[in-house]
């Protein structure tokens, strides 16, 4: 058996090494167009703010490495160039000598990546205006870093907002442009606003609904317009508005690919040529929440499905294939002291399929609120509304948001419900979480909700003030609490002294009671419904609030 691997990063690596502990005698031979293999393409953005020293610790691993514990035949700076289906060759250019040449294979595994967006936009192939992908992008934006007093990043998904920060600990001036309304558009935009805070609180100008129109080179810099006609003076502009499979080759070949460009695949990972798998950012993945066809370039999915690729390739006929499960895109980003984390189906996505769905947030602490240190996190959890069966989850906040967004990120990929996240049990001391731990709290209140326990109205009919003339915002707060902000219209009548005011409260009309973070809301709706009003508690009370409508 000959396997020949287009890619020797992180699918194709990680498929090379699984070959060979799978099956000792094949030749492998891993194909590269770069002069490094599987380098550490995520610690990148850390190399450019200094925090990773000296460049080699980027290197996971070299050529030299792989063909002496692995008997691998690596060759870097080997560029395949086409496919061959018929006769099973590739051709290869070696790009140090030009020389070009056919290899056989008896299986091909296409890991080829993704390449960065660059828009054909006037003044886009100035020398200041780069991407970041591997080690020589990196070295080209360290060249410049030191003189790029302003730099320009173009695109705040988590690769802009990872080199912002590290921009930002060189001491740069840095100004972060975003087409969308919001940063890290995977997330839903009122879970992103503690991350624009943070970039705003260090000195980033977040330019948001704006994107760049042209860059024109003035000497050795470059001036960037905006679509709004505003221009911004850079010394450096780097592009970080996405990626687009790498699958020319498998296109050119007349392999199957779909409408976003990815390379098609099956369940275990092969093409529409059985001798042809593919895997990472290169192919299109099932969306596991949505079933949809998406493209999720990450590197924990690229890793796995190299994996699998590898054993269905290797292991024989008589074993059945290996499943890749479909991609969740389980992600996290840290901004400064914040993370927001993510996983399954933003609520946003929900809405555009037009699935049902409800959803929950709660405000916790990431350890016991009493133990020094405790951290406070959002996290949102989305559900269907009939059986309570996880959609998916969003964190935001400092400590502990890893934790959670894991726990749930395997919640989901068990097809667990919230009735499960009630009874979950989690390690728990008080400098570790809590005895009724985050996920806990977000399963009661979500496992009351799909019950019909408990009415709950989502903050968003409350964020003008109330949506009608029958329904008072009921603020039960401090008046203290409700003096420092409030939504608009709401009255004020603590939870401890509603029992005694009840008089004051219509009961012709519905009443939504709402406190700092939902705990006193539901304690009042609770007395409230008792008493025979229609009441319902707005969701996740006024942190809810404030992350739609950020003061
Ligand atoms: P790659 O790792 O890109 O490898 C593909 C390789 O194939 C490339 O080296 C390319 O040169 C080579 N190649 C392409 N075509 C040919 C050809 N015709 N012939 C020969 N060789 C070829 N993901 C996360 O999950 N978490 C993170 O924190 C994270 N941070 C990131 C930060 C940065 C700056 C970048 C760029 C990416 C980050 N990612 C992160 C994404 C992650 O790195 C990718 O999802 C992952 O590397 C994809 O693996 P892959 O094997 O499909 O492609």
């Amino acid at each position: 058996m000959k396997l020949v691997i287009v890619g020797g990063v992180a699918g194709g690596a990680s498929a090379a090494a699984r070959a060979r502990r799978v099956a000792e005698h094949a030749e492998i031979v891993v194909l590269e167009r770069g002069p490094d293999v599987s380098f550490a393409n995520c610690g990148l953005p850390y190399y450019v703010g200094g925090e990773i020293r000296p460049r080699d610790k980027l290197l996971v691993t070299t050529p030299a490495r792989l063909r002496e514990r692995f008997r691998l035949d690596v060759r870097t700076r080997s560029n395949v160039e086409s496919i061959d289906r018929a006769a099973k060759t590739v051709r290869v250019r070696d790009l140090d000598t030009g020389r070009e040449y056919d290899e056989s294979y008896d299986a091909l595994l296409l890991a080829p990546g993704a390449t960065p967006l660059r828009p054909p936009l006037p003044g886009v192939d100035s020398p200041a205006v780069l991407t970041l992908r591997n080690l020589d992008d990196v070295d080209r934006i360290a060249a410049r870093v030191d003189a790029a007093a302003r730099v320009v990043v173009v695109g705040a998904g988590f690769i802009g907002l990872e080199l912002a920060e590290n921009l930002v600990k060189r001491d740069r001036k840095t100004t972060v442009v975003e087409l969308q309304d919001q940063v890290l558009p995977p997330l839903d935009r009122e879970m992103t606003t503690p991350i624009v805070a943070a970039l705003r609180e260090r000195g980033v100008e977040v330019l948001l609904g704006e994107s760049a129109a042209a860059f024109e080179p003035e000497g050795g810099a470059v001036s960037v317009t905006l679509q709004s006609g505003r221009r911004l003076p850079a010394d450096l502009v780097i592009l970080g508005v996405g990626v687009r499979p790498e699958s020319r080759l498998a296109a050119d070949a007349g392999l199957d690919v779909g409408q976003r460009g990815g390379i098609r695949v099956d369940e275990g990972l092969r093409t529409s040529d059985p001798a042809i798998w593919a895997v990472g950012d290169a192919i299109e993945v099932r969306d596991a929440v949505t079933g949809g066809a998406v493209q999720v370039p990450l590197a924990g999915p690229a890793n796995r499905q190299g994996r699998i690729a590898a054993d269905n390739i290797l292991r024989g006929a008589d074993r059945p294939p290996a499943r890749y499960r479909g991609t969740q895109g389980t992600a996290i980003v840290g901004v400064f002291d914040r993370v927001a984390a993510c996983t399954g189906a933003a609520e946003k996505t929900l809405r555009r399929l037009g699935l049902p769905y409800r959803k929950v947030y709660v405000h916790p602490a990431h350890h016991a609120g009493y133990y020094p240190g405790a951290e406070g996190m959002t996290l949102k959890v989305l559900f269907d509304p009939a059986t309570g069966r996880i959609l998916g989850a969003q964190g935001v906040g400092g400590a502990g948001v890893d934790k959670r967004i894991d726990v749930l990120a395997v919640a989901i990929q068990a097809g667990m419900t919230v009735f499960d996240l009630e009874e979950m049990e989690l390690c728990y001391a008080p400098q570790f979480g809590s005895a009724k731990d985050p996920v806990n709290m977000a399963g009661f209140v979500a496992a009351g909700l799909v019950r019909g326990e408990h009415p709950q109205a989502d903050m968003e009919v409350a964020l003008d003030g109330p949506p009608d003339d029958r329904t008072i915002l009921l603020d039960v707060r401090t008046t203290k609490e409700f003096s420092e902000g409030h939504l608009p219209g709401a009255r004020n009548v603590p939870v401890d002294e509603l029992r005694d005011r009840l008089g004051e409260l219509p009961r012709d009309g519905r009443i939504l009671a709402y406190c700092q973070v939902g705990q006193r809301g539901y304690i009042a709706t609770r007395i409230l419904l008792q008493h025979g009003f229609d009441a319902a508690n707005l969701g996740g009370g006024y942190r809810t609030f404030l992350l739609h409508r950020p003061g």
